[in-house]
């Protein structure tokens, strides 16, 4: 089978199903894995096969190890092998640092930063047998820069930038590739709630002037699962309109 098999984690929504059907584009067989919303999943698994290509959808949420190994292990079983993994699944909360809540900062912390853990540990197994595989982390600007309100978010976006340059050297020995993705605003669901006026504030510092789309995402992770990326690891990419 010639067919590479990836993983996508959130690939069910906004960045995530513009990286699924960037690489159902490519010919690839799409496992999109969700958490909450079944018909979303559906319907992207439906619109990749009305295209002609293979995909199935795999609830599992990240930030739990036992649901990620059984995932995992269900997609190697089924297709007898796990090309690319892409870390996609995150989501923010948020709030002054003062009123920020322990148990808000755990659940953004194990979505974002211990689910990347879970997914890349379990993948690794699979990845080292086969001594090939690559691994695609969506970071965040936030990551970098620090946002505030998102201390949480960029404390977990922080650390899964740490997370792939560790992991992209200790990984290099058995051909596996590890980079990741830091994307400024997107226009997605994800930002759908932030009020106009602090859009508009974003918009006016972001130097081409506009948000990005996913499909522009997209186009980067998938760059860095094709051949051309083949001598690139623990880098990370920044697409964010020039925001810096
Ligand atoms: P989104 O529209 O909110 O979609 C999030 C996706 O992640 C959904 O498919 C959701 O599944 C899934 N998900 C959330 N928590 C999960 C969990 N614990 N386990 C499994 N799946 C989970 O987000 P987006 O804007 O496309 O963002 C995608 C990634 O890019 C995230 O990592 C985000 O932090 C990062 N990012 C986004 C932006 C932006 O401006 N949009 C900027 C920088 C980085 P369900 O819908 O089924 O719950």
């Amino acid at each position: 089978m010639d067919k590479r098999v990836v993983l996508i984690t959130g690939g069910s929504r906004g960045i995530g199903e513009a990286i699924s059907c960037a690489f159902a584009k490519n010919g690839d067989i799409v496992v999109i894995n969700y958490l909450s919303n079944k018909e979303r999943a559906d319907a992207v698994v439906a619109k990749i096969k009305n295209s002609g290509s293979e995909a199935i959808a795999i609830k599992a949420d990240v930030a739990r190890q036992d649901e990620v190994n059984k995932m995992v292990d269900d997609v190697a079983e089924r297709y007898g092998r796990l090309d690319i993994l892409v870390n996609n699944a995150g989501m923010a909360k948020g709030g002054m640092l003062m009123l920020l809540d322990e148990k808000d900062w755990d659940n953004v912390i194990d979505a974002n930063l211990k689910g990347v853990f879970n997914c890349c540990k379990a993948v690794s197994r699979h990845m080292i047998s086969q001594k090939k595989g690559i691994i695609i982390n969506v970071s965040s600007l936030a990551g970098i820069t620090g946002l505030a309100s998102q201390s949480d978010y960029s404390a977990a976006k922080g650390g899964v930038i740490a997370f792939t340059k560790a992991i992209a050297k200790e990984l290099a020995q058995f051909g596996i590739l590890v980079n990741a993705v830091a994307p400024g605003a997107i226009d997605t669901e994800m930002i759908a709630d932030i009020p106009e006026a602090v859009k508009k504030k974003y918009l006016d510092v972001i130097p081409l002037k506009r948000f990005g789309r996913p499909e522009e995402v997209a186009g980067i992770v998938k760059f860095l699962a094709s051949p051309e990326a083949s001598y690139i690891t623990g880098e990370v990419i920044v697409v964010s309109g020039g925001l810096p």
